[in-house]
């Protein structure tokens, strides 16, 4: 068997992709759901939506693991700064991946997502240009209406936000873990397209992406207390339940309650998707903290307009 480091020299130019597609693929087997399919698993994958393919206007898409230049736990595609990796094992990844998702790094904005709920709309101004680095500060949520400009998230278990309004060609990207839910982040982000680009919800499509599921996410009792505020008794029923009496446990059903909120917010139920891929179940195709302790890289999410804004 190869070390990691003799395969990396003799990939060489071939950017050290070093898992098989037979392997990338039966991994996908078993993650896979109706509303995603995987592109370029003999190179750098990608998992893609049809809920914003069938639109015709965006170019969204998904990482896995693999397909990159990282090792260790960072093998292969580590997408985030703060994890301890090489800065530039780091852009060589988003070099590999963007190239793949076809889209250049100089229109990529990045922000350091904190677990709250601050919203920018952002231009060509905002784009990491030369360099891939986070340009922005403190912001969980991004929306543009720039063709020029690709929204890029981080993810490992978090829930990613996907929108984009056809009529007015607006779109969002927002970072929602169990806080960014609980707040209403998905919910502030259409409250936004909407108040600040004129968005009609009921235009609105949205792409709740891979995260954890309901039976690896177990919650204690200040985030159960946590959503019981923002959430109605009903509501409560159909995102989580106890499983643990004794311990306080429960298991949250993250997926859920971003479609609710969401619905709540005024976007119609078929405009909401949820793509059903669990990082936890997957870890092996999929970064996830809860299924590594915390010994990982990160997911990213990109979503970019490739049809021409209207004249304004
Ligand atoms: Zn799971």
């Amino acid at each position: 068997m190869q070390t990691l480091a003799q395969e990396k020299t003799l990939t060489g130019q071939n950017k050290g992709f070093r898992t098989g597609k037979d392997e990338i693929l039966k991994l996908w087997e078993k993650a896979r759901t109706e509303e995603c399919y995987l592109e370029h698993a003999d190179s750098v994958p990608i998992i893609r939506f049809h809920a914003f393919d069938h639109l015709g206007f965006v170019n969204a898409a998904f990482s896995t693991r693999y397909g990159g230049v990282s090792t260790g736990c960072f093998a292969e595609l580590n997408l985030g700064f703060d994890r301890g990796d090489s800065k530039e094992n780091v852009r060589e990844n988003y070099r590999l991946f963007c190239e793949s998702m076809g889209v250049n790094t100089e229109i990529l904005v990045l922000s350091d997502q904190v677990h709250e709920t601050e919203i920018a709309a952002v231009t060509e101004e905002d784009t990491c240009k030369g360099k891939v680095k986070k340009t922005l500060k403190g912001i969980d949520g991004l929306i543009t209406d720039r063709k020029n400009v690709c929204l890029a998230t981080s993810y490992a278990d978090c829930v990613p936000l996907f929108f984009a309004d056809p009529v007015k060609k607006v779109i969002a990207s927002s970072h929602a873990g169990w806080r960014g839910t609980a707040a209403k982040m998905g919910q502030k982000t259409v409250n936004q397209m909407q108040k600040q680009f004129g968005c009609t919800k009921q235009d609105i499509i949205a792409v709740i992406g891979p995260s954890i599921c309901q039976n690896c996410y177990e919650v204690s009792q200040d985030v159960a207390d946590a959503f019981a505020k923002q959430y109605t008794k009903e509501q409560m029923a159909e995102i989580m339940f106890c499983s643990n009496t004794a311990e306080k446990k429960y298991q949250l059903d993250l997926w859920q309650a971003n479609a609710l909120q969401l619905k709540d917010a005024g976007l119609l139920a078929e405009h909401i998707h949820i793509s059903g891929i669990c990082t936890c179940c997957n870890s092996r195709l999929l970064f996830s903290h809860r299924a590594s302790h915390g010994k990982r890289g990160n997911l990213n999410g990109f979503i970019q307009m490739t049809a021409a804004s209207p004249v304004q």
